[in-house]
């Protein structure tokens, strides 16, 4: 249990998230939990605004009414444009997950996605390194996007974008350090390769037709899946029996949000607070996957 909802104050701090639909978002329970525990006068609330709603909730947000708000589906590359200031991850992922909003009127974008996912691995598999070897990122939409900006910045120098779509994977290799790959050369793709990051959203549908090695050029090879519901996607399963170390996508979204409510409230969240174990405990009814 998170504990009782905190009292408002009329000078609380208000963030959020803003996404369509944003029914399901964890985001809220998560960032709830940490002002509960940290005790903080603030909120943290979900916005749904309809498709063409989006400009004028985040305009009407500037100035300060709001802290700032994480950006979700499908309004992470429009959140980009509305920005005054742009940092280097979100420029390079060409999408924003965190708009701040200052005093002054102006709109900062930030992406903590990269952040999240690097934290995924830190987290599952502190063995793991982005230049140990060549990593395949299988999709080609904006969390790929996100991830090979995430993993250049890490130092990796071998990464291959591989997209149903190849015309995709090449628009990505125009704009940041890697190399594109259709399905018909996923063997090629895959020679070598030490790490596969799962960044399609096939898994949200049950898909296990994702293209992977019939096996790891050895022990220390990793799989990691963005999606976490399931928490086990049939591509992990299908992973794992091919002889790769597992990565969920959960610590991804907890990676991200970290830094996200350091920006939004002014300091870390709480650490005494299991987020993964809360998480688990919210996807558990919805989905009878999870312990
Ligand atoms: P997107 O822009 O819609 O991109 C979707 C990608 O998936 C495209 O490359 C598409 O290939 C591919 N795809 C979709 N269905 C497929 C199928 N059945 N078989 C093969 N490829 C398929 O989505 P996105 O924003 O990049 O997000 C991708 C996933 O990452 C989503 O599931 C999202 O929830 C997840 N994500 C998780 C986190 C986290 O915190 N864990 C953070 C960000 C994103 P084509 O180009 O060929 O259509």
């Amino acid at each position: 249990m998170t504990g009782s909802m905190p009292l408002l104050s009329g000078a609380a701090t208000i963030a959020g998230v803003v996404g369509a639909p944003i029914r399901h978002s964890l985001s809220p329970r998560l960032h709830g939990a940490w002002i509960a525990a940290a005790g903080l006068d603030a909120a943290y609330v979900p916005f749904g605004p309809s498709d063409g709603g989006f400009e004028a909730l985040i305009n009407g947000f500037r100035g300060g009414v709001v802290s700032g708000v994480n950006v979700t589906l499908p309004f992470k590359e429009r959140a980009l444009h509305l920005a005054d200031h742009v940092d280097e991850a979100a420029r390079m992922a060409g999408a924003a997950n965190l708009l701040l909003f200052h005093g002054d009127g102006g709109v900062e974008a930030r992406n903590t996605d990269g952040l999240g996912l690097l934290h995924a691995f830190a987290r599952q598999a502190p063995d793991w390194r982005p230049d140990a070897g060549p990593i395949v990122v299988l999709g080609a939409g904006g969390a790929a996007r996100g991830a090979v900006a995430a993993l250049a910045r890490a130092g990796a120098t071998d990464i291959r974008v591989l997209n149903r779509t190849q015309a995709r994977a090449e628009a990505i290799a125009a704009l940041l350090p890697c190399k594109a790959f259709g399905w018909r050369d996923a063997g090629q793709a895959y020679a070598g390769a030490r790490t596969v990051i799962n960044a399609t959203s096939a898994g949200l549908h049950g898909d296990d037709a994702l293209p992977l090695p019939d096996r790891t050029p050895g022990d220390e090879a990793y799989a990691m899946d963005m999606v976490y519901t399931p928490l086990r996607t049939a591509f992990l399963a299908k992973a794992e029996g091919v002889g790769f170390r597992t990565v969920d996508g959960l610590d991804m979204l907890i990676g991200q949000a970290i830094p996200s409510f350091a920006a939004l409230f002014g300091r870390p969240p709480p650490v005494e607070l299991d987020a993964r174990a809360l998480l688990l405990a919210a996807l558990s009814p919805k989905t009878g996957e999870h312990q």
